[in-house]
């Protein structure tokens, strides 16, 4: 189990409007209100844009134990990028982790390691924490390459960055062919891909960042799985998509040891 505090997110993709988000929210509060989370652990939410203001309304107004995330943000601090949503945005609306480079953006829009560094940069200008996503397709895990790929994304959006910020930000290790198959990694091959990014960390930021670094794991992550994945030494927390958006299965995965 790391000593680390644990971060356990969940990432909502393109689901639930905001009236079904504050429904969830006003769920999750009744459930963290009967059976609170344990010591050392933190939560964080990542829905829609549509609904990070109603969010963000319910979780304060309830003082609701979780923070509020977003799952993207646009590299610029503003400008002429019609539909896109700014840093600058989301930190008014007390925002407070932003997913950058998840799989799926990387998958379906184009973006590109230098890319993945700007939105990272963007998002530290502006005093949140990034969740760096990283992780091999099956092909590259079946022809050796996991660590090989992981590790160049990681020097791309890591390196020439003073340790104590690297030793503030997330990396979310996501094998792409555990992303919503329902085929979660096993917790050996997980704690292997933690304990080479922290490696990494250390060879690119040094000891003291890859000290403090938090490294989530995710991956079709469902309550039963989620207690042996926590209790691995580099496992720092969980990104959950699928099973963060029902607020029972969220509550198990957040107390789950
Ligand atoms: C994700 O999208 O970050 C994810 C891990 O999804 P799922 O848990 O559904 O595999």
């Amino acid at each position: 189990m790391s000593e680390r505090e644990l971060l356990i997110s969940g990432n909502w993709k393109m689901n639930h409007t905001h009236f079904e988000a504050i429904q969830f929210v006003q769920a999750l509060s009744a459930l963290l209100r009967a059976t609170p989370l344990r010591a050392g652990r933190a939560l964080s939410v990542h829905p829609a844009f549509t609904a990070l203001r109603s969010v963000q309304t319910a979780l304060e107004s309830d003082g609701v134990p979780v923070a509020l995330g977003a799952q993207n943000c646009h590299e610029s601090e503003k400008g002429a990028f019609t539909g896109e949503v700014s840093a600058e945005m989301l930190k008014k609306l007390n925002v407070s982790y932003v997913i950058v480079g998840h799989s799926e953006r990387r998958q379906h829009f184009g973006e590109t390691d230098e890319l993945v560094r700007a939105k990272a940069d963007i998002v530290l200008r502006h005093a949140m924490t990034p969740i760096v996503c990283v992780g091999e397709t099956l092909a590259e895990r079946e022809a050796g390459e996991a660590k090989g790929k992981v590790g160049r994304q990681l020097e791309a959006v890591l390196s020439a960055r003073p340790p104590a910020v690297v030793a503030g930000m997330v990396i979310a290790y996501e094998p792409i062919w555990a992303i919503g198959t329902g085929r979660t990694a096993s917790s050996e091959d997980a704690q292997q891909m933690a304990a080479f990014i922290r490696a990494t960390i250390g060879h690119v930021a040094g000891a003291d960042a890859a000290e403090g670094a938090r490294i989530q794991y995710g991956g079709s992550v469902t309550p039963d799985k989620a207690g042996e994945l926590l209790r691995r030494r580099d496992v720092d927390g969980l990104l959950v998509g699928g099973a963060s958006l029902d607020a029972e299965s969220f509550h198990e995965i957040a107390l789950a040891r």
